[in-house]
């Protein structure tokens, strides 16, 4: 064996015992002719000494080591000096004295500090670039072990829930999950193409139909968007289907899942079943389908309370059917009039004419542009409703529900961070269900808000043709501090209705035989009414984890822009492989 422990591993119960260790050389620190190498691998760091007059061969080579060499070191386990203690070090009541060496590898210099400190300051192309030498950082190996462990949770969870792990093809055909395919040219006939899943949703339904009953998977998805904060091109979900199940047995798995999640990563027990709400209340309270539930300051409805006003801006909006509601900021009444004038221009991104305000002063008087306007009893109901204290900032907004419940939705986490009223380190879940079926695209054309596969609350179907944006989906989230962690629904089960909500969507009959035709046919064979969810694993990680960012929790993360810096992916293939699949590259005109 090349190590007897690991270099995170010794300690005082070690004192006397001759040990072989592995790893990088951390630091090298000549104390006077004495020889102090920082030794790491995985699971820590030991202090290792060379002196000459334990070996003069050892330390001959001990002089000539430098950061990232990878060396073995052998010598006898040593308490250090009570006042040499490192006490931030898990093995740093000890040293190994070392009289023998060898040296595996050299190491050309690092083009960045391995440290999680100082990485943090280069650039985080570099670090992709070198990404096997920025895994060597312990944030970095923590995060992987962390996420193996949630994996771990997951698969134990649901395999005693039941539940059969079933690998679904990564070739396959366009799923509409709403974003571009990632498509793969087909050698075997010209012109033929797969497509890489999005998520493997129709293969999960058709295992529903293959009788699996319950099925799950650790599965990778593919989707060629633009990417944004926090996206991956590829990324993995924990997916599940289930059959002859309402939305209460998806939430009860799940519950049981995350609970699995937390204890796996060393948050402890949770409360369940976890908080529902519906997509209505979630809109009403927190202006969003993925409210963040760690801290209160919600939005109220004074619609009421200014039904008969005499303030004209308020009233005319009430008048038109709109709303008037504003949530109340803690302690923010001192507030610099730059913050309030870039909210105002992000209340306008989001459609809102203005943003109107109150700040609470010290002496109780409300300063504000607006409060001359309302009446005494009008003031008195706000004060009520809104609980309003010396101190408060209270941020107003009238219009249609969807532009209010935007523009506050956002406000409230940008004013609730600046008051320092979203706690760290707690962990808030909750349910958001309810979600309507439908949305208006930009162009005003129907389209599903979660996929053509979702089925309607069971009392709204009779709504689908005559008010198709009053249906009610059987379909939910779960929300964790403000991150949608992941979305399913039940599924329509039979052919019939299958095809009338493709109708509703104004999918042509041919193109929905094109499309999804093996479905509808699998539908026609006795399909048991089921349904799913898929979680994304890797920004669960990531907040598991507390870290920044989703690529800190994947091995080998992409950029902003797709690419893969270390393997220099994508990259160009050669004519012969381009002739083998049938195609030809169009070249921008010559200048
Ligand atoms: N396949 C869906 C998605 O990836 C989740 C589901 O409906 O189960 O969003």
């Amino acid at each position: 064996m090349l190590r007897t422990h690991t270099c995170g591993e010794l300690n005082k119960a070690h004192v006397g015992e001759r040990v072989d260790l592995c790893g990088w050389v951390a630091t090298v620190r000549d104390h006077g002719g004495v020889m102090f190498i920082d030794l790491r691998d995985r699971y820590g760091v030991t202090q290792a000494i060379f002196d000459p007059t334990d070996s003069q061969e050892a330390w001959q080579v001990a002089q000539n080591l430098r950061a990232e060499y990878v060396i073995q070191a052998s010598g006898v386990v040593e308490a250090r000096p009570p006042a040499m203690e490192n006490r931030k070090l898990a093995t740093g009541a000890i040293e190994v004295r070392c009289d023998r060496i060898t040296v595996y590898n050299k190491s050309r210099t690092p083009p960045f500090p391995l440290d999680d400190g100082e990485a943090a300051r280069v650039s985080e192309d570099l670090r992709l670039a070198y990404r096997y030498l920025d895994l060597r950082r312990a944030s970095l190996q923590k995060n992987l072990t962390l996420r193996n462990k949630m994996s771990l949770g997951v698969r134990e969870c649901l395999t005693e829930k039941g539940f059969t792990e079933v690998e679904t093809p990564i070739l396959t055909k366009s799923t509409p999950e709403g974003a571009r395919d990632y498509i793969v040219p087909n050698r075997l006939a010209a012109g033929t193409f797969f497509a890489l899943p999005q998520a493997p949703q129709q293969y999960k339904q058709l295992l529903m139909m293959g009788g699996t009953d319950r099925y799950f998977q650790i599965a990778r998805c593919f989707r060629d968007e633009d990417l944004r904060a926090d996206r991956q091109p590829e990324f993995t979900q924990i997916d599940l289907e289930m059959s002859f199940v309402t939305p209460e047995d998806i939430y009860e798995v799940i519950d049981a899942v995350l609970a699995s999640v937390m204890r796996a990563s060393g948050h402890g027990d949770i409360d369940l079943p976890l908080p529902r709400m519906t997509y209505d209340e979630a809109m009403n309270r927190y202006g969003s389908d993925k409210p963040d539930t760690r801290f209160g300051m919600e939005i109220e409805d004074l619609t009421a309370i200014f039904a008969d006003t005499s303030f004209k801006v308020f009233g005319q909006v009430i008048e038109k059917g709109g709303v008037v509601k504003a949530v109340n900021v803690k302690g923010l009444a001192g507030v610099p009039i730059r913050a309030i004038e870039d909210w105002t221009e992000l209340a306008k991104d989001e459609g809102l004419g203005g943003l109107a305000f109150i700040r609470v002063q010290e002496d109780g008087t409300w300063k504000s542009p607006i409060v001359k306007f309302f009446s005494d009893e009008e003031q008195a109901s706000l004060k009520k409703v809104l609980n309003i204290e010396v101190g408060d900032l209270v941020l107003f907004a009238a219009d249609k529900p969807a532009t209010v419940h935007a523009a506050l939705g956002r406000l409230r986490l940008l004013a609730g961070a600046m008051a320092k009223a979203i706690p760290d380190g707690k962990f808030s879940f909750t349910w958001v269900t309810e979600f309507p079926l439908f949305e208006n695209d930009a162009e005003g054309r129907l389209q599903v808000m979660h996929h053509p596969f979702t089925s309607a609350h069971p009392e709204d179907w009779d709504l689908l043709e005559s008010d198709p944006l009053r249906v009610r989906a059987q379909a939910y989230d779960i929300v964790l501090n403000g991150v949608e962690l992941g979305s399913g629904s039940i599924r329509i089960h039979n052919p019939e209705t299958q095809a009338r909500l493709f109708k509703a969507l104004g999918i042509p009959d041919e193109e929905a035989q094109n499309r999804f035709g093996h479905l509808l046919k699998a539908l026609s064979y006795g399909a048991p009414p089921h349904g799913g969810i898929a979680l994304g694993l890797d920004r669960l990680a990531m907040l598991m984890a507390g870290a920044q960012s989703i690529r800190d929790v994947i091995a080998f993360p992409k950029t902003q822009k797709a690419s893969d810096l270390m393997m220099e992916a994508p990259s160009t293939i050669d004519e012969k492989q381009l002739r083998d699949v049938h195609l030809e590259i169009r070249r921008p005109e010559a200048e």
